[in-house]
């Protein structure tokens, strides 16, 4: 994908300690192919490109950051200027606001319809009105009927007429009658770009002078994404992109183009055919994703999965060779808390979370805890039987607890203890099960 072709292309780059016109020019090759394949038009690939030889050129060699950096920022930010800057929302300054969706058949419109009157329903507390002005099918009102009970939002439809325009119209005077302050013109559209669908919408257009159009992209259709953008925004002038099916293995190639080359921006986005799959678009999210340093935060997170499983692992054979000591307890308090909320969280301690569940648990209940064990010396840790009174008492004065605080703990360790000791008399495989179940 884009990612891993752009990653190639930085490696040219990484190893050379300084930014030379060569090096940025192979470099910079790569990221247009690259660009290309994710099926970026190529005007506004060389375009890119441009821009970020410029801009690389320019840089002081001395900067602190290595080149390959250097340049995944530069191609970064620019990705973020070529999608359009800041996140930019939706007109709802009218009285009702009118909303006219375009686009072609199957792109998402009916889906995105729904999506956002739900989005301003719930997250504008806004009262909207869904209007069905695809006569062509009959199902296609249905769909929108459909859509509207799932999300509880009104559907203005009139299946005995067939003009789309005199539906719109009478769905604006029903919204004023009604109170609704939202409209959302749902349209037809084609397989491609026709004449009577241009007229068609472009005849809504004009009775109805929305405050906000927006054309609706399959974000799937790559290169022809564009090409049917500019033949919307030719007619309609529209003020901005959704780009839909955002949620599969789809390459962002037209998010990438479709701002520059129709200059409107990108507004949200599909990520699913639920009512609940529609994000704000953030030109850095996307910038993210398509040069794949996007997600950090689940790949942080997978990483600490994958830490916390090989602990565990650690963990299940310390028990089984008896050798389960303080220093384990305390790295199990250390996850839980690292982890939030401590009562969903008791369950996921190995073994631990049956013992600790009669407890009364709050975030600070383990500052004691941690302070006592912060207190013991590791072959205390090791081997909690060396803790006799005046250990006790030495710990208590370090930890600036007291000696019962102290004897309340070595109770809760020993029971937990037991209870890990009973379990291994279980036999393995049944100890393995209790614990994870
Ligand atoms: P319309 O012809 O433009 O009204 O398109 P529809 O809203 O009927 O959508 C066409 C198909 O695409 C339907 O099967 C939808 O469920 C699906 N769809 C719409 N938006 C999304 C999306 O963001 N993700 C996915 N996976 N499917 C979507
Ligand atoms: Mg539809």
């Amino acid at each position: 994908n884009l990612s891993d072709k752009l990653d190639k292309a930085f490696h040219v780059l990484k190893g050379h300690g300084q930014i030379t016109e060569v090096n940025v020019a192979e470099t910079l090759k790569e990221v247009r192919r690259a660009l290309l394949d994710a099926d970026v038009n190529f005007k506004t690939a060389k375009e890119f490109t441009n821009t970020v030889k410029e801009k690389a050129l320019g840089q002081d060699v001395l900067t602190t950051l290595k080149p390959g950096q250097l340049m995944v920022k530069l191609v970064k930010d620019e990705l973020i200027e070529l999608m359009g800057g800041e996140a930019a929302g939706v007109d709802l300054s009218g009285s009702p606001s009118v909303i006219l969706m375009a686009g072609l058949q199957g792109s998402g419109k009916t889906t995105f319809s729904g999506k956002l009157a739900n989005f301003l329903k719930t997250k504008k507390t806004k009262k909207p009105l869904l209007v069905a002005c695809d006569v062509y099918r009959p199902a296609a009102i249905d769909q929108l009927h459909v859509v509207g009970d799932q999300i509880g939002v009104e559907v203005f439809s009139d299946k005995g007429n067939s003009d789309p325009v005199a539906i719109a119209k009478a769905g604006i005077e029903h919204a004023k009658a009604n109170g609704h302050n939202v409209v959302i013109v749902d349209t037809a559209g084609r397989l491609a770009v026709d004449e009577e669908m241009m007229n068609e919408i472009s005849n809504i257009h004009t009775a109805i002078t929305p405050n906000e159009t927006l054309f609706v992209v399959d974000s799937m259709t790559g290169q022809d994404a564009v090409n049917t953008a500019k033949a919307f925004n030719d007619v309609l002038d529209f003020n901005g992109v959704i780009l839909t099916k955002l949620d599969g293995d789809t390459r962002g190639g037209a998010a990438l183009s479709i701002k520059s080359v129709v200059n409107k921006p990108i507004k949200f986005i599909g990520t699913g055919e639920k009512m609940d799959a529609i994000d704000v678009f953030y030109p850095s999210r996307m910038a993210d994703r398509i040069l794949g340093m996007g997600d950090v935060v689940s790949l942080v997170e997978r990483a600490q999965e994958q830490y916390d499983e090989e602990e565990a692992r650690k963990l299940h054979k310390k028990i089984a060779k008896n050798q389960f000591g303080f220093d384990d307890f305390l790295s199990q308090i250390q996850q839980i808390k690292k982890m939030g909320s401590m009562k969903d969280l008791l369950g996921m301690i190995p073994g631990a979370g049956k013992a600790l569940k009669g407890m009364d648990i709050d975030d600070d209940a383990f500052k004691g805890v941690e302070a006592i064990i912060h207190s013991m010396t590791p072959s205390e840790r090791s081997n909690p039987s060396l803790l006799n009174g005046s250990r006790k008492k030495r710990i208590a004065k370090g930890s600036g607890t007291s000696i019962q605080e102290v004897n309340q703990l070595l109770k809760q360790f020993n029971q937990m203890s037991k209870m890990m000791k009973m379990m291994q008399g279980g036999g393995g495989r049944k100890m393995m099960q209790m614990m994870q179940g």
